[in-house]
Order: C-alpha cells, then structure tokens, then sequence
C-alpha cells in the first residue's frame, strides 16, 4: 500500500482515502462517490479495528463481507483496496497510540471507554500509511469525524478531513452496518431515534431553544418506544461537544440508543441561518 501511495504521490496525483470497516451500505459508497470528484487515485480501506471495540462488544460477530464489498468497491471505481489483517496493523509488542485529550472522553467515549483511542490511533496509522491529500469521515459518527479533524489539525498532517452528511433510509433510519442485528420488530423500533430528532426539529422550528426542554420531548419521543432504552441524548456544542444550556451556536442533537441488544447513534446538526440569525438550519 505504501509502495502504490508512493507512487501516486510522485506523480503529483490526488490521492482520497475512505476508511471503513467494511460490511459496506450506501452511507459508505456516498463517501466514496465524493472522494471520486475530488481524487484520483481513491482508495478504500476495510479493517475491522479490534483497538476500538471494548471487551464486551460485538467484535467477533461484526458483520465481514469481504467479497461483496470488494465487488462494490470496484462497481463504484475505487482504484485500490488496502484490506490489512490485524496482525499486519498490530504486530506482536505494538505500544503507540493516539489519544485526543477530553474530546474522547466524552458521550460515546464515556459509553466505550478506549473506543476513541483505539480509532484515533488506527486512523493515525492509515494516514501515514497512504499518506492521502483528503480523506472523508461521515457526520453520522459526529464526534468521530471531530475527533479525527481536531487530531489532524494537532499533529500537523498533510490531510485534509472531509466530513460527509449521513445518508438514511427511507423511513430516516440511519445506514449502518449494525442494523443487520436487528430483527424486524426492532427495525421498525429503530426509527424512533430519527422521530426523536425531528420531535427536536419540530421544537425549534416552534421557537424554543432551551436545551432541557428540547431534551424533554427527545425522551418523551423515546420513552414511548418500548425496545429503546437511552444510552445518553444530549444537545452539544459543536466544536467542544460539551453540553450546552441554550441553542444558539452550531450544536449537534446527539443520540444513543439500544434497540433491543443493538446500540444505534444518530444526531441532528444545526447552525444559525447566519451568525446574528435566530432562524436555524438544520441537517439529518
Ligand atoms: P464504519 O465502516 O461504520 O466504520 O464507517 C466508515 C465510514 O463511513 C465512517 O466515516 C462513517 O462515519 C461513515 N458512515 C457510516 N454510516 C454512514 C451513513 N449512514 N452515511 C454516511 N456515512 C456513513
């Protein structure tokens, strides 16, 4: 992978990288159709992290597919595949991580201690590896793709973050590779996170802007859901993702939510219409 990355770089080509952990859905591939109108070559990864996931998560049984994910990488015409096996990410006596000081320790951080860790290092590593011009994250995993801008920035790397909005299905659900997990009724329960955010929508559209109140009707929405059990559903600062009091600034809508045995995030990402503005935009 180095060797072809290389190679690409001495002939002053663009080079994107989407990361992923393969088990590919739609969400994925729009990352990868934008990094096709930015870059030429765009490579795709697919490594299922063990660093990320704690001792009881679902390492072992998340979804791998690796030959139809091949052949939908290359539908979608990515150049090249850096497909590597833990051992190769994480010889015997591997000792180096990549930490995001109080970022990571928050919200999903504080529900997966290590997770964040154990992506910003593994990130860390892909971006020296192909050493990419742009590599694109997806604001479904929102304080993932703040955390890799904010370690990108520190450490000085030569890549730009692109973050890329999520895509949904029909009925708002969220893609993610996790919703394989769920069994029919629970498909149907999953929606009610998308519920949840536009139940957040309809608040402040209506003029409120008081956090506990939005948070309110946020639990009211998923309370009503008897296969969801809250994780944690806070509005946050944008940049710090740190709880506010009032919406006034860019802020996320962030949810987690058990569905049964499966764990689902989603957010709502809001900003004012323009600095001074008390209209707000608003982004699924
Ligand atoms: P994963 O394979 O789940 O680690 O995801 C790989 C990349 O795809 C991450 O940057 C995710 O944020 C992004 N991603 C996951 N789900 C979606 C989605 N529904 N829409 C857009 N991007 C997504």
């Amino acid at each position: 992978m180095k060797e072809a990355a290389r190679q690409a770089r001495s002939e002053s080509r663009v080079i994107g990288l989407v990361p992923t952990m393969g088990a590919l859905h739609a969400g994925h591939l729009s990352l990868i159709k934008r990094a096709k109108r930015e870059c030429s070559p765009v490579i795709a990864s697919i490594f299922v992290n063990p660093k990320q996931f704690g001792p009881n998560e679902d390492f072992s049984k998340y979804p791998r597919a690796f030959d139809s994910d091949s052949e939908k990488l290359q539908r979608a015409g990515v150049d090249a595949l850096f497909a590597p096996e833990p051992r190769e990410i994480y010889p015997d006596g591997y000792s180096t991580y990549v930490n995001v000081d109080g970022l990571s320790d928050r919200l999903e951080g504080s529900s997966r201690p290590g997770h964040f860790r154990g992506v910003t290092t593994v990130v860390m590593k892909l971006l020296q590896i192909v050493q990419p011009n742009f590599a694109y994250f997806g604001r479904k995993d929102a304080q993932q793709s703040r955390l890799v801008t904010q370690m990108a920035r520190d450490l000085n790397l030569d890549t730009e973050i692109v973050v890329c909005p999520p895509v949904r299905e029909p009925d708002g659900l969220a893609l993610s590779s996790r919703n394989v997990y769920l069994n029919a009724d629970e498909r149907k329960a999953a929606t009610v996170l998308y519920r949840a955010l536009e139940a957040a929508k309809s608040e402040l559209a209506a003029g409120v802007r008081d956090a506990l109140q939005l948070q309110a009707v946020i639990q009211r929405t998923l309370g009503a859901e008897r296969h969801a059990r809250v994780d944690y559903a806070e509005i946050v600062d944008a940049e710090s993702f740190e709880p506010i009091v009032r919406v006034s600034k860019p802020c996320y809508v962030l949810l987690a939510v058990f569905i049964g045995k499966t764990r689902l995030i989603d957010n709502l990402y809001l900003e004012p219409k323009s600095p001074d503005s008390e209209e707000l935009v608003f982004h699924f």
